[in-house]
């Protein structure tokens, strides 16, 4: 299941619900509650969300909620991360910006070296299944010298 709220996905295996949390690159274990009212989470009261579910009972909800907002606080996770919070700041300069992101936390590089990946997993960002990318695998390659450009920066 996709969230609108959040860049999560989760998906059934087996008898348990597992959330790949896009952002925080963690997977935990969720349940059918959890994953029906996530996306409510951000954007509905709890009182919504209470009328919302009627097949989940209100102390149930109440619990959820707990399990959400303590995953949030301790783990990081389930943050409802924004495109603006990685954007730049327009007015400063290159070198600035670089600093900025590198002081801000930035302790990964990934280098994407091509497009052409052939598993064609369902959920791919390159699979075609959302309407908002327009991305679809390609034969694009990294370059040598962007990739080094990046190794140098980072
Ligand atoms: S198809 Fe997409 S998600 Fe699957 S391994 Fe390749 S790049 Fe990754």
């Amino acid at each position: 299941m996709e969230y609108k709220n959040i860049n999560a996905v989760s998906m059934e295996i087996g008898n348990s619900i597992y959330l790949y949390d896009r952002f925080s690159n963690e997977f935990m274990k969720i349940d059918k509650a959890i994953e029906k009212i996530l996306d409510d989470f951000f954007t509905l009261s709890v009182e919504e969300i209470e009328a919302k579910h009627t097949d989940i009972t209100k102390s149930e909800i109440i619990e959820k909620i707990d399990f959400i907002k303590k995953a949030q606080s301790e783990h990081n996770v389930l943050i409802p991360y924004k495109v603006s919070h990685f954007a730049m700041s327009p007015n400063l300069s290159i070198y600035d910006k670089i600093k900025k992101k590198i002081e801000s936390g930035l302790t990964n590089l990934i280098l994407a070296a091509t497009e052409e990946c052939n598993l064609r997993c369902k959920y791919c960002i390159y699979s075609g299944a959302y309407p908002t990318i327009i991305r679809t695998h390609n034969s694009g390659y990294l370059s040598w010298e962007t990739a080094k450009k990046a190794i140098d920066i980072f």
